[in-house]
């Protein structure tokens, strides 16, 4: 038998041990391939790494590795390990020598703190941060086994090859950090920064990874250790240190209901027909357009589904900015089930209105027009009734969907006038602007816009949002 024969002999004896067989060990790599970009083709190479990796384990060659919990509901480690038959997750934790995880090590106390120890000491190790850290009260705000949070991100960072930022509130303090932030919460890298530049750290801040999503999804954290395990370097970043393949793309651009958007099919309450036939969850909150993250290719739990895809709208838990306060994706997306006010496309910020006209021509002035009787009837004064409307909103109702705005941008694109002066939000004016808004649309024949006002009206009477 040669020695490949022997290794490939030990592997298969090493998955059947967890259960896990030849196909599904690939069809896990698939997964791989898929979280990290890859085509399918890359999934032969993913399998070789780790099967020389595991291989390689058994002869010590595990890459060391830390995880500190933090200020955190431990979701992210939930969700790395809660598996219900071992998968890739399970597999590629036998990758590495986690010395220290509070929540996973069947250690504890002083001997599990020395193991992080000697880790740190020996060096060359990776640091997975889940969880805030917390400045507040001089960093009282939180103490593990006696010390700081911050002095002990401050001592595991100054070793390590690089820092796996796992889940949202290491990225950037996440819903941790939401106002009025009490104990200061902060993420990872804007922490570390401010500690370099204050003279408290002297080294040089390893490369930084920063994987969001509330929790982090297993998968992306596989496909970057997976990435460093393959290529023996981190994979390519972002501008806020997320790796790219992942979280380059809008979930709005891999959304399977991207076509009602297109064509202005929106649920607009749930329970309601649009529901029940799949239309797009923009009206009731959805954040997709402005939300990064490949989570309707990657999916959750196992491949099985995912947020919008189960009903529910995207809350934009990928948003985040590492480097600035107060840009954490709850204080961003709360309410959850209030729409956008626009969409950015390439730096400029657009109404949905006026993007369906760019995608089908003249549909954009039938959804302002449409827009002004969903306002009329109340449909979008706050996105679902059952939660509290938010106070921007009620002082900014111009720039609602449905506004005298999408009017103006629909009536510029058609090159039709229209008055500065339109109000939709007061009472008194309301008729005034409905009519202004008729006459847009009779200006440029949409013939059926009066009639859908009307139509709003009727049907839409106290069943509205
Ligand atoms: S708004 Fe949300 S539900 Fe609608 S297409 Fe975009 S991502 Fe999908
Ligand atoms: S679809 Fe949206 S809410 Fe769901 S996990 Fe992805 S980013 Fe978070």
């Amino acid at each position: 038998m040669t020695t490949k024969e022997i290794c490939a002999t030990s592997f298969d004896g090493l998955l059947e041990k967890r259960g896990v067989n030849r196909r599904d060990f690939l069809k896990l790599c698939a997964g791989v391939a898929t979280a990290l970009g890859l085509s399918q083709t890359a999934v032969p190479r993913i399998a070789e790494a780790l099967e020389e990796k595991v291989i390689g384990a058994t002869s010590g060659a595990l890459a060391p590795a830390l995880w500190l919990e933090l200020a955190s509901c431990t979701g992210c480690t939930e969700s790395l390990a809660q598996v219900d038959t071992p998968d890739i997750a399970t597999i590629v934790l036998e990758l590495i020598s986690l010395n220290y995880a509070e929540t996973l090590s069947a250690g504890a106390g002083h001997s599990l703190e020395a193991a992080k120890e000697e880790t740190i000491q020996a060096g060359g190790y990776l640091l997975f941060i889940e969880g805030a850290l917390m400045e507040g009260w001089n960093g009282d705000a939180l103490r593990i086994a006696d010390e700081r949070g911050i002095d002990i991100v401050e001592h595991a960072a100054s070793n390590a090859v690089a820092i796996i930022c796992a889940g949202s509130c290491a990225v950037d303090g996440g819903w941790q950090a939401a106002y009025p932030n009490p104990g200061g919460a902060i993420g990872i890298q804007a922490y570390l920064q401010k500690a370099k530049d204050a003279g408290r750290i002297e080294y040089e801040i390893p490369p930084i990874v920063n994987v969001p999503l509330c929790p982090a999804n297993p998968e992306h954290l596989v496909a970057v250790l997976v990435d460093y395990l393959l290529l023996g370097t981190l994979p390519a970043l972002n501008q806020f240190n997320m790796p790219s393949l992942i979280f380059d793309q809008t979930i709005h651009d891999n959304c399977p209901r991207r076509g009602h958007f297109e064509n202005g099919e929106f649920v607009y309450r749930f329970g309601s027909e649009e529901e029940a036939k799949g239309y797009c969850l923009y009206a009731v909150g959805c954040k997709g357009p402005e939300t990064k993250s490949n989570c309707p290719i990657v999916r959750w739990n196992r491949g099985s589904a995912w947020c919008v895809e189960s009903g529910a709208p995207c809350a934009g838990c990928a948003t985040a900015n590492p480097t600035r306060q107060g840009f954490n994706w709850v204080d961003l997306n709360t309410p959850f089930l209030h729409h956008l006010k626009n969409i950015g496309i390439g730096g400029l910020r657009f109404e949905p209105a006026f993007i369906a006209f760019a995608v089908a021509g003249v549909v954009v002035v039938a959804l302002a027009i449409h827009g002004f009787g969903m306002k009329k009837t109340g449909r979008t004064k706050g996105g679902a009734d059952f939660e509290l409307e938010r106070s921007w909103d009620r002082e900014h109702p111009d720039q609602a969907l449905g506004s005298a705005e999408a009017a103006r941008a629909a009536a510029a694109v058609m090159g039709v006038a229209v008055p500065e002066d339109i109000e939709v939000e007061a009472e008194a004016e309301e008729a005034e602007a409905l009519a202004e808004a008729v006459e847009v649309a009779e200006a440029i024949e949409v013939a059926e816009a009066p009639t859908s006002i009307v139509e709003d009206e009727t049907t839409e009477e106290g069943g509205g949002n």
